[in-house]
C-alpha cells in the first residue's frame, strides 16, 4: 500500500442521483487517481438490467489491469463491488467486452486516470463502437478529445472496426464487435475555459450504414436538408460491410470555440424520417442555447477539469447525469464546484477561482 493515502474503503451508493454507470465508472477513475478504495453498493440501481453487465465489468476489469487493483464482487449481475488500486502503470491493455458492450465508456474509465498518472499507455478494446445512451466513437474523437488537447493533453483514438449494437440490446452476437484503439503519452493537464461560442465554421452530417439499403441514408439526408439547410457537399454517405447491421446519422457542428456531434441510432421499427427529425431537433435546440458545451459533453467534462484542477464552462442547465458526477466528484476530491445560472444557461465553475 501506498504511504499517505487513506486505505479506509469510500463507501458509494449506486442508487444515488442518475443510478447508473457512470456513477461506477468515476468512481472507478476517482479511486484509481486518489489511491483510495472504494465499496460501491446498489450498482445501477436505477437501470432496468441492475448491477454489471458486462460492459461494466469490462471497465472494472480494464481498471484492475491498468493499476493492479484487488476486486472483490466482480461478476456479471454483481451489485456490490469492492475495489482497492494499486499505482497506475505504463501499460498495453487488451479488452474485450465478449458482447457490443461500450467500448467508449472503457474509455471513458481508463483515460483520465492515465493522463493523471502521466503514464504511457495503449489499450486496444473490442466491442461495440456506435451504442445507443453512450457516446459514439466521433463524439470522443471529435468533440471530446479535441477539449482535452486543449488541455493539454496527448491521447489519440483510432476505429479500427465499427461494431453497432442494435435494437437497444448490448448482449449481442459477436459479429457486432467493433474494436478502437486509445494511445495516451505523458501529459500534463491545464485549465481552460470553454464559455465562448463564436460562429459556426463547418457543418457535417454523415449516415453511416452498414448492411441495410441505400434509400435509408438518402432519406435521412432529405430530413437534414430540409429542416436544417445543410448543403448536399455537407452531407456523406458511408456505406460499410463490418459491424453487423447499423444505422447511425452523425451530425457535427463546429464553431470558433466549441462543437458538438449529435448521433440519431436507427432501429428496427422506426422510420428513417422520424431518427433523422430527432437528431434534427436535437441540434436545432443546441445552437438555439447559444452555448458552446452541449449537453453530454457537459458531464463527461467534469472530471478531466477537476484534475486540472479548475476551468471553466457554459453548457445548457446540467443534466442529472452531469449533477450526479459532480456529486461523486466530490466525495473524492476536495474540488469546489459552482453551478451559476447565466441567462437561460448555466456557468460551471471548478477550483478556486
Ligand atoms: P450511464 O447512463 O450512467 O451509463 O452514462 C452514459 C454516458 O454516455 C454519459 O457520459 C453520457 O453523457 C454519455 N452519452 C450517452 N449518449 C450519448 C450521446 N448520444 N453522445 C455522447 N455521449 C453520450
Amino acid at each position: 500500500m501506498r504511504e499517505g493515502l487513506n486505505t479506509t474503503p469510500l463507501d458509494i451508493d449506486g442508487s444515488r442521483g442518475e443510478g447508473g454507470g457512470q456513477i461506477l465508472r468515476t468512481s472507478l477513475a476517482l479511486s484509481m487517481i486518489t489511491g483510495r478504495p472504494i465499496a460501491m453498493r446498489n450498482i445501477r440501481a436505477g437501470r432496468a438490467k441492475p448491477g454489471l453487465r458486462r460492459q461494466h465489468l469490462a471497465c472494472v476489469l480494464a481498471a484492475q489491469e491498468l493499476c493492479g487493483a484487488t476486486v472483490h464482487g466482480a461478476t456479471v449481475g454483481s451489485k456490490y463491488l469492492e475495489f482497492t488500486p494499486g499505482p497506475v502503470r505504463d501499460g498495453e491493455l487488451s479488452i474485450d467486452i465478449g458482447t457490443a458492450g461500450s467500448t467508449t465508456l472503457v474509455v471513458q474509465t481508463i483515460l483520465v486516470p492515465a493522463l493523471a498518472a502521466k503514464r504511457t499507455l495503449r489499450a486496444v478494446v473490442h466491442g461495440g463502437t456506435h451504442n445507443p445512451m453512450a457516446p459514439p466513437f466521433e463524439f470522443l474523437a471529435r468533440v471530446f478529445l479535441p477539449h482535452l488537447h486543449a488541455m493539454g493533453a496527448v491521447a489519440t483514438l483510432t476505429l479500427d472496426r465499427h461494431g453497432f449494437a442494435g435494437g437497444g440490446s448490448i448482449e449481442r452476437d459477436e459479429r457486432h464487435r467493433g474494436q478502437l484503439t486509445l494511445s495516451i503519452a505523458p501529459s500534463e493537464l491545464r485549465p481552460i475555459e470553454i464559455v465562448e461560442t463564436g460562429e459556426v465554421t463547418a457543418r457535417r452530417a454523415t449516415v453511416v450504414l452498414a448492411r441495410l439499403p441505400t434509400h435509408v441514408a438518402e432519406r435521412e439526408l432529405a430530413i437534414v436538408r430540409e429542416q436544417l439547410g445543410f448543403t448536399a457537399a455537407e452531407c456523406e454517405i458511408r456505406e460499410i460491410s463490418e459491424g453487423g447491421t447499423g444505422n447511425i446519422l452523425l451530425l457535427e457542428i463546429e464553431r470558433a470555440h466549441a462543437r458538438e456531434l449529435v448521433t440519431g441510432f436507427g432501429e428496427k421499427g422506426t422510420r428513417a424520417e422520424l431518427v433523422a427529425s430527432r437528431a434534427c431537433d436535437e441540434l436545432a435546440s443546441f445552437l438555439a442555447a447559444e452555448v458552446p458545451v452541449g449537453e453530454h459533453l457537459a458531464d463527461q467534462l467534469l472530471l478531466p477539469f477537476a484534475l486540472a484542477g479548475g476551468g471553466r464552462f457554459r453548457c445548457a442547465p446540467l443534466s442529472r447525469h452531469a449533477t450526479t458526477n459532480i456529486e461523486t466528484i466530490q466525495m473524492f476530491l476536495d474540488v469546489p464546484i459552482r453551478v451559476e445560472p447565466h441567462g437561460d444557461a448555466e456557468l460551471v465553475t471548478i477550483g478556486r477561482n
